[in-house]
């Protein structure tokens, strides 16, 4: 009796518990399934749909062909499909994301007498896992990363070669329409591999010196293969040594998040600590106006708009830079960090909820972090600290590209006024900012 495996975030043949499970269960015949859900297609964008696709693709392709997509709620479909085939079981890795949970849920109830097997998850610790002393949750990622490294996790799971069942399949929709010019990465577990060992080869040994340099490039661009599993952390740090403790760490905030989330799934959409939503936000007109001009790169601040251009022109942002945009949009620009985070979640092609939702929220100061509000980025000061040449800045604001390292931070000063075509700023840093702590004093004090 074949096995069906239920493709999810999951999608690569290596390292992967679930496959191993459903090879055992149905003596190596399994059937592999992704089925394409709309309730998660419809928050996505056109380039995070492509990766997807793409990387569905690669995976057929590791089937021999016979990947089976099936369109529709899972619910319905893959009950249906286990009584197509005969199956007596499904498998797949779980998920902790708030609506994955209650899908999964939904789906072990419709299955009735076929079971829903769920082995290992998209993370080396599976959320939930790693408790304080009191039995709880930890809120600071320090401790959380002390317990989540003594807690420890397995060696990658064992290779699996099973013969793949064929059934029928909707097949794969159109690729949306892509904006020109998009670069998207290359995807699918072998891209990811790659991208992997070289990173290994060539760039893990300095992360720790230069993952803040966004003109640099020389982060591991992992989170896109992390997002949709075509490799699992576990391979990635069994792969680690003592010299890249500053890579684990990275790891491991996006473990800490999960956890965060799993925890308190209000928080993907709402405020961690719900009083900072009594901050005065604009509202109407003036917050259309200034939500369009950050998401398109035009708000005056050059290191603001190569980032917010980085997103548009390949559907992900370095790590710096995402932490100056959240800042700027909530604390120069006086909106909620739910807008931002909604446009992430559109863009990114390695949207991830949890890590989404709460690296806005460490930036707000409305999340797990001890010592928050007061952490407001200078868009001037930290262009210059981290993109000393301004190269990174040239490469997505071609109006600046004529401007020395001197001038391209702040290119309102200078005898020949802006460059043309580059907008003027929407607002003054140095005014926002105190605003921006006059209203949170207000807050606090009222608050008593
Ligand atoms: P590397 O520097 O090579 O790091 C390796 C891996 O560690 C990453 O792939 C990621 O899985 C993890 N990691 C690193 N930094 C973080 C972090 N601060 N939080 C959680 N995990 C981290 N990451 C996402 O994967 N999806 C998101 O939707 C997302 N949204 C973010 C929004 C904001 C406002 C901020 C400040 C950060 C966000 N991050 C998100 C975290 C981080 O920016 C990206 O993981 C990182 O830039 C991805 O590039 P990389 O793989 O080259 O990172």
């Amino acid at each position: 009796m074949p096995a069906v495996m239920w493709f999810r975030r999951d999608l690569r043949l290596s390292d992967n518990p679930a496959l191993v499970a459903a090879s055992a269960a149905g003596d190596r015949s399994v059937l592999g399934v992704f089925v394409l859900d709309p309730a998660l297609l419809r928050p996505s964008g056109a380039p995070r749909v492509a990766v997807l696709y793409r990387t569905l693709r690669a995976l057929d392709d590791q089937l021999g062909g016979n990947l089976v997509v099936r369109h529709g709620d899972p619910v319905r479909v893959l009950p249906a499909l286990c009584r197509e085939i005969g199956a007596e079981s499904v498998h797949c890795a779980a998920d902790y994301g708030p609506y994955g949970d209650r899908r999964d849920q939904a789906v072990a109830d419709a299955l009735g007498g076929i079971d829903l097997h769920r082995s290992g998850s998209p993370y080396a610790v599976e959320p939930g896992s790693v408790r304080n002393g009191s039995g709880e949750n930890f809120k600071v990622y320090s401790a959380f990363y002390r317990a989540w490294r003594e807690h420890g996790w397995p060696e990658p799971a064992r290779s699996v070669r099973p013969s793949w069942v064929a059934a029928r399949s909707d097949g794969l929709p159109d690729e949306p329409e892509l904006p020109d010019g998009l670069r998207l990465p290359k995807v699918g577990e072998a891209a990811a591999r790659r991208a992997w060992r070289t990173f290994l080869t060539e760039r893990a040994d300095s992360y720790a010196d230069y993952r803040d340099r966004p003109d640099l490039d020389r982060t591991s661009h992992m989170s896109v293969h992390l997002k949709w599993g075509t490799i699992h952390p576990r391979t990635l740090l069994a792969d680690l040594s003592d010299r890249h403790e500053t890579y684990r760490r990275e790891l491991a905030w996006r473990e800490f998040y999960a956890d965060v989330l799993h925890a308190r799934p209000d928080s993907a959409r709402r405020y961690y600590h719900q009083q900072l939503q009594g901050l005065p936000f604009v509202t109407g007109r003036l917050a259309e106006q200034r939500l369009s001009a950050w998401a398109a790169g035009r708000t005056g601040y050059p290191i603001v708009d190569a980032g917010m251009r980085q997103l548009l022109a390949e559907g992900w942002m370095h790590n710096r830079v995402r932490m100056i945009v959240a800042s700027f949009l909530v604390k120069d620009l006086h909106l909620e960090w739910t807008d931002g985070a909604r446009h992430f979640m559109r863009h990114l092609v390695d949207a991830d909820l949890a890590s989404n939702a709460h690296g806005w929220q460490w930036v707000a100061g409305t999340g797990t972090d001890a010592a928050p509000f007061y952490r407001i980025f200078n868009p001037v000061l930290q262009g210059r600290k981290f993109d000393p040449d301004g190269d990174y800045i040239r490469r997505y604001v071609p109006e600046l590209a004529g401007l020395p390292a001197g001038r391209i931070h702040e290119p309102w000063r200078g005898p020949d006024g802006l460059p043309a075509g580059y907008p003027d700023r929407i607002v003054d840093h140095a005014a926002e900012r105190a605003a921006s702590l006059a209203d949170y004093q207000a807050l606090r004090e009222a608050a008593g």
